[in-house]
């Protein structure tokens, strides 16, 4: 029995990029496709618990049926993760992202934040970007990237996906050939250039617009921002544990409770966590 893989995306059900990896992940088991009927660009983890969720079906460009909702990337795996498919999801694939999520970006993601809801219901999450520079005009080619997802989702069902761990996935903006292999990274640290943009509406009213460039980041070796740079797809495991192991040491001598006598917290077994 081939494996159901569920697609997901941030850009809207629409986007070609979803399209792309929708024939793609055809070749490799049984696809359903569910994802926002709108943008999420930047929507980062949602949880939509205070109005209800609908969904529609759609038809992508190729006529595949595929169901939209009105709610985030997360939304629409929690909703196919509950049971909204009669078919139990094998895998959930997210993308393919115009713009590469790198460094910090995994928070604010739809693309990343939909393979974390995957996680947390217990699936395995894959989210996959593509490097596009700010500003690209024309049509973009998904094929590289469509290609690369193809090889991780395969890996993921030859080898099984680490428990409790998401790969998100990062193709540099380059042909097939131009594509130097795979690198397993950690994230780097991106630079943000926001800027606050204010103004007075056409009410009189004042609004204030997160503006500015684009990120940059700093192409450090062994990170996914130095993978990209240097022409490689870019795999990152992340798990959603966000403790910081390293502080707990440090923060542990600071008088917390004159009560206590033994060290407030265990640090964890080695070998089973960071
Ligand atoms: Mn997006």
């Amino acid at each position: 029995m081939g494996k159901h893989i569920l697609v997901t995306n941030d850009d809207g059900v629409l986007a070609p990029g979803l399209l792309a990896l929708v024939q793609e992940m055809r070749k490799l088991g049984k696809v359903s496709v569910l994802a926002p009927d709108r943008n999420w660009s930047g929507g980062g983890h949602v949880k939509t618990l205070d109005r209800a969720l609908r969904v529609k079906e759609v038809q992508l460009a190729d006529g595949t049926p595929a169901f939209a909702s009105d709610g985030a990337p997360s939304d629409c795996v929690a909703l196919a993760a509950l049971g909204y498919f009669k078919e139990p999801i094998d895998l959930v694939v997210s993308g393919i992202n115009v713009g590469a999520n790198l460094g910090h970006d995994v928070t604010y993601s739809g693309t990343v934040t939909a393979a974390m809801e995957a996680v947390i219901a217990n699936i395995p999450g894959i989210a996959v970007s593509l490097e596009v520079a700010e500003g690209h005009v024309g049509n973009i080619d998904f094929g590289p990237a469509a290609h690369a997802a193809g090889k991780v989702v395969q890996h993921v069902i030859e080898n099984g996906a680490p428990p409790e761990i998401l790969l998100n996935v990062n193709v540099p903006f380059l042909s097939d050939e131009k594509i130097r292999g795979f690198r397993l990274t950690r994230q780097g640290l991106r630079v943000y250039h926001s800027r606050l943009d204010e103004g007075v509406d056409p009410r009189g009213r004042p609004y204030y617009w997160i503006a500015g460039d684009a990120p940059t980041g700093v192409p450090e070796r062994g990170t996914d921002i130095g993978a990209l740079a240097e022409g490689f797809v870019s795999v990152t495991p992340l798990h959603l544990d966000l403790t910081a192991y390293r502080a707990l040491t440090d923060l542990n001598t600071w008088p917390w409770d004159e009560n206590l006598t033994m060290p407030f917290f265990e640090m964890p077994v080695q070998g089973k966590k960071i």
